[in-house]
């Protein structure tokens, strides 16, 4: 995710992203993102203790084409940890059919190496692998 996505998510949303490092994931996913940390924001700002040093997010990132979201840290009410984990949760469904590039919808490609990608950034990926593999083909001969 670029820096510009990866400020706007830390400053927004400090507790959330508390120590936070960076997101494993392109910049297709940022508006999920935005949505899903708009919810849980709240939720860490009312709970979170005073002088918390570590992390509340540990890890966001792209795992065999579809988002993870990974808590450090959750608040002692067994309720609210049923609430985030329904959040993040809706959230990573919803990453199966946004393309990871651009936020349009998308589905899920390719077989070895899996991305959720539009029309558009399928077709482009498709022909940088072609372009890939003719390379290589000439380099052997
Ligand atoms: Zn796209």
């Amino acid at each position: 995710m670029n820096s510009e996505n990866t400020k706007h998510l830390v400053e927004t949303y400090p507790h959330l992203f508390k120590n936070f490092g960076y997101f494993e994931c392109s910049d297709g996913w940022f508006k999920l993102l935005c949505e899903l940390s708009e919810k849980l924001e709240p939720v860490f700002k009312e709970n979170l203790p005073e002088n918390f040093r570590h992390r509340v997010v540990g890890q966001v990132k792209q795992k065999f084409g579809g988002l993870r979201f990974y808590l450090d840290w959750y608040p002692e009410s067994e309720a609210l940890n049923e609430q985030i984990e329904n959040d993040i949760e809706e959230a990573e469904e919803k990453s199966w059919v946004t393309c990871e590039f651009c936020g349009e919808p998308g589905k899920t490609r390719g077989g070895g190496w899996v991305l959720v990608l539009c029309d558009k950034h399928h077709q482009e990926n498709l022909e940088k692998k072609n372009k890939r593999a003719s390379k290589n083909a000439k380099n052997e001969n």
